[in-house]
């Protein structure tokens, strides 16, 4: 199947860094979100990101320019009925997914495919709830979405081979590599990545190290790029938080039971970077350690 026009619900990190990435490679992109100031900030992201792009020479400034031209926004669900895919990309909780997916089916084409960029949320169960299990997938993007290389594409139970061979030829027409996973809690990605965050998370909760060493240690010791605390509050704590949940819930095993100390910041409102403070603080000039 063709697909040319693509809705992305959810104007958050993710879903700008979409909206990016299938711009650019020639897709009319149709940005929904509840809240407008979302999508505002969303253009502006997009804006920049693209910028600085031109500035290191990626890309040229014709493609910013086309890119940017073929974003449009909205605040009306309903809107994306006449879209070819559907990449949703709200907050990771299931009654919100759900609604939107059950609001959204009966405005869409009956040939659009429907998919859901969550961390860890069973595609399985999200495609029930719609018109159409066969044509629904996980899309599983990493973040940073215009740096990262991989989309992991998830088969529900009933995902059809058609749409498992449409996405992937999207994954490749954006210049990103899949991977594929089978539909069982967080997915192959999150599955080995949460509960490595979560054991950084034990270590500083049991004192064998402060966020410094531990991070230090991860880095220079196995060669990660950023140390596993650092991730977290990159991620955001309460999505880390939340995919720990559904590892726990859906696979029934207590290694899978989120640390305390996550939990307390998740409290505090302490998620990371997006609230400037979590693991590290981040309102001045250098990032300090909170523990
Ligand atoms: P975010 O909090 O940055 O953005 C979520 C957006 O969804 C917000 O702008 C919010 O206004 C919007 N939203 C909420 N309810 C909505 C509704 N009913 N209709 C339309 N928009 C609605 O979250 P995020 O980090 O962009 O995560 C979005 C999804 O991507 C989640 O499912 C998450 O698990 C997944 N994901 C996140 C990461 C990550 O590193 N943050 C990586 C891969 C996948």
């Amino acid at each position: 199947m063709g697909i040319e026009t693509v809705g992305v619900i959810g104007a958050g990190q993710m879903g700008n860094g979409i909206a990016h990435v299938f711009a650019l490679a020639g897709y009319d992109v149709l940005m929904m979100d509840i809240d407008p100031a979302a999508l505002d900030a969303a253009l502006g992201i997009i804006r920049g990101n693209l910028d600085r792009q031109v500035a290191r020479d990626k890309i040229a400034p014709a493609d910013r320019d086309a890119a940017l031209a073929r974003i449009r926004t909205t605040t009306t669900l309903s809107d994306l009925g006449p879209t070819d895919l559907v990449i949703e990309a709200a907050t990771e909780r299931e009654t919100v997914k759900t609604a939107i997916f059950e609001d959204l089916v009966p405005h869409l084409k009956p040939e659009t495919i429907l998919t859901s960029n969550t961390s860890s949320i069973s595609i399985t169960r999200l495609a029930s709830r719609t018109d159409r299990p066969e044509r629904f997938m996980g899309f599983h993007f990493m973040n940073p979405v215009p740096v990262m290389q991989l989309v992991e594409l998830i088969r529900g139970i009933a995902t059809d081979d058609e749409t498992y061979r449409t996405c992937l030829g999207v994954v490749e027409k954006i210049g990103k590599t899949a991977s594929g996973s089978e539909d069982f809690p967080a997915f192959i990605v999150n599955r080995i990545l949460m509960p490595m965050i979560n054991e950084a998370v034990y270590t500083l909760y049991e004192g064998v190290g402060n966020v410094e060493s531990i991070d230090r240690a991860m880095k220079l010791g196995t060669n990660h790029p950023m140390g596993p605390l650092e991730l977290a509050d990159f991620i955001g704590l309460d999505t880390c938080l939340a995919i720990m949940n559904v590892l726990h819930d859906g696979l029934a095993d207590t290694k899978y039971r989120p640390c305390p100390l996550l939990t307390k910041y998740v409290e505090a409102g302490w998620l990371g970077r997006k609230t400037e403070r979590g693991f590290y603080d981040y309102r001045g000039d250098t990032p300090v350690p909170t523990r």
